[in-house]
């Protein structure tokens, strides 16, 4: 029998085109573009287009303008989150059926409101690795007639994971190779620290952890390279992948490129775009230099 022949890692870009990329974007899209060709791979590009509300086809376009600029070549088509919603919803449905997963009816505010009580009387209110605080236990524990009720009348809810559940039907400790800035070698995969994650929101389909996911095992993703403030949530990736029965990729999780004030560079405050920098002549090799690379 002929072996099949070696599969090409396989590399991903994945921005969120909900503002301009800016020079922590620059570093993350030039390093898996450095790692893929190194490694004789492929690098994809995908857009996280499922935050409808601040995703904008302008965006996008920009997207493709930067990292043209920087020299960047991806495969077509480009995968858009907006366009596998049935696939999230499908990978949801198997956590549901298998008592995984149940509707979720509080808000953000509400849930921030019960922490707040809670540690106003000294009570600490566990917290996630970002610092949110954990969703309260008081939907896992609704009868399944409570919860039709409440969603055939129309109340607003999401879906989260019941996390103690998913850990104890797993049943094995879970790790990740990871080979990036900060800690490498075998991760111990710690998923409790985050609480019943949220699988599908109220105000957007689908969530960034679920869809994140889906994605990489369907676009074949052997490596995940993106920024240290993602190391974390790699612990919930690898859960979810374990329950749908997906491949783990291996992991490479970059330092950051933090503004003057130590603090990570973001879009939604107006950390300088790369498209500024463009017009202001500086070129992709200086971008390079100024990154480090
Ligand atoms: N869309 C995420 C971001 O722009 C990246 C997700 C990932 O690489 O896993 O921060």
């Amino acid at each position: 029998m002929i072996p099949p022949a070696r599969q090409k890692p396989v590399f991903r870009f994945a921005p969120s085109p909900n503002g301009r990329l800016h020079l922590g974007h620059a570093l993350s899209a030039l390093i898996n573009a450095d790692m893929a060709k190194a490694a004789g791979g492929r690098l994809l590009l995908r857009m996280e287009d499922i935050d409808i509300g601040r995703c904008t086809p302008e965006f996008e376009t920009a997207i493709y303008d930067d990292l043209t600029w920087l020299g960047l070549a991806w495969e077509e088509p480009v995968r858009r989150q907006s366009e596998h919603l049935d696939e999230y919803r499908a990978a949801l449905k198997q956590l549901i059926v298998r008592g995984l997963a149940y509707p979720a009816f509080m808000t953000r505010g509400e849930v921030k409101a019960r922490a707040a009580q809670s540690e106003e009387q000294d009570r600490p209110w566990p917290r996630d690795p970002d610092g949110a605080p954990h969703y309260p236990e008081d939907d896992r524990f609704l009868t399944d007639s409570v919860r039709r009720k409440r969603i055939a009348s129309g109340e607003r809810h999401g879906w989260r994971l019941d996390m103690e559940s998913a850990i104890a039907s797993i049943g094995t400790a879970l790790t990740w190779a990871e080979t990036g800035d900060g800690e490498t070698g075998e991760i111990a995969a710690d998923p409790a620290a985050w609480g019943d994650v949220v699988l599908w929101r109220s105000d957007a389909p689908s969530s960034y952890h679920l869809s994140v996911t889906v994605d990489d095992a369907a676009q074949g993703v052997t490596h995940v390279v993106r920024g240290l403030d993602l190391f974390h949530a790699t612990s919930v990736h690898r859960l979810l992948q374990t329950l749908l029965g997906l491949p783990a990729p291996r992991y490479h999780h970059h330092r950051l490129i933090l503004g003057k004030d130590g603090r990570k560079l973001s879009k939604s405050q107006g950390d300088t775009a790369l498209a500024e920098l463009r017009k202001a002549g500086r070129t992709s090799e200086e971008i390079r230099r100024l990154l480090g690379l």
